[in-house]
């Protein structure tokens, strides 16, 4: 597995100095973005090498490998559940993750709500916004936010932290500069309200594909896989 270190270092390498050069090219300050390795259909041996390159910030898109995962790689990992989320799985992974990223109905909120009230913890959450208003995706539309948003301040062991987004799949990155721009200013319209209870400092857009242009819109978290770990084969 030595080539896959290599690989790793020398991507993640690549991935960091970009996100450096896209937060400067705006004049933000790139210690504001936090990059989550996204390792979906990856084996332990490649999380444990982007460990070793001082990756601490991971993302999962299923229950299962942040369960299996979790239970053998390094305590000091910080696990993101950035897929959709069955609220019958809620339990398994309310206290394993530091972040839920695709909260989108009142359903998953109460389930959460729940575990997490059961285990006296707070749960730190994302609402997912269907931005390029896409069938096939999960998420609010733009013009749910506001609402949702307030009503997640009744939740005493949920805190909202912003919002997230999977933008349109494209080869030209600056085709999703008008939905992050739009992210942006949804961000921005719930962070004026001062919701109780909430502390709205996260906006998770961006990957391998797009990361610099979301970073140029305001992104503080940019989730990027292919780009760290290579293509994914699903069929294994
Ligand atoms: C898979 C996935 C990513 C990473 O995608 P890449 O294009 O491989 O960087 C980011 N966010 C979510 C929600 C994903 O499911």
């Amino acid at each position: 597995m030595d080539s896959d270190f290599s690989m790793i270092e020398a991507n993640l390498k690549e991935v960091r100095k970009r996100i450096i050069c896209a937060a400067q090219s705006v004049g933000r300050d790139p210690e504001e973005i936090t990059l989550i390795a996204v390792s979906k259909t990856k084996p332990i041996e490649m999380v444990e090498a982007a460990y070793q390159c001082e990756q601490r910030v991971f993302g999962e898109n299923k229950v299962q490998e942040i369960c299996e995962k979790s239970a053998v790689c390094e305590a000091d990992i910080r696990w993101h559940m950035i897929g959709h989320l069955q609220t019958n799985k809620v339990r398994q992974v309310v206290d394993k993750v530091e972040m839920i990223h695709s909260v989108e109905s009142v359903k998953l909120l109460e389930e959460i709500q729940k575990e997490s009230e059961k285990r006296n913890l707070v749960s730190d959450i994302l609402i997912e916004v269907n931005i390029g208003d896409e069938d096939s995706k999960f998420g609010l539309k733009p013009t749910e936010i506001v609402a949702f948003a307030e009503k997640i301040s009744q939740y005493k062991n949920v805190r909202l932290r912003g919002l997230m987004t999977v933008a349109p799949y494209t080869e030209n990155a600056e085709d999703n500069r008008k939905f992050f721009k739009q992210m942006k200013q949804l961000f921005i319209d719930i962070k004026e309200k001062n919701i109780d209870n909430s502390i709205i400092d996260t906006l998770s857009m961006g990957m391998t594909g797009d990361y610099e242009v979301a970073i140029q819109e305001g992104a503080t978290m940019v989730r990027v896989g292919t780009g760290i770990f290579g293509e994914r084969n699903y069929n294994i």
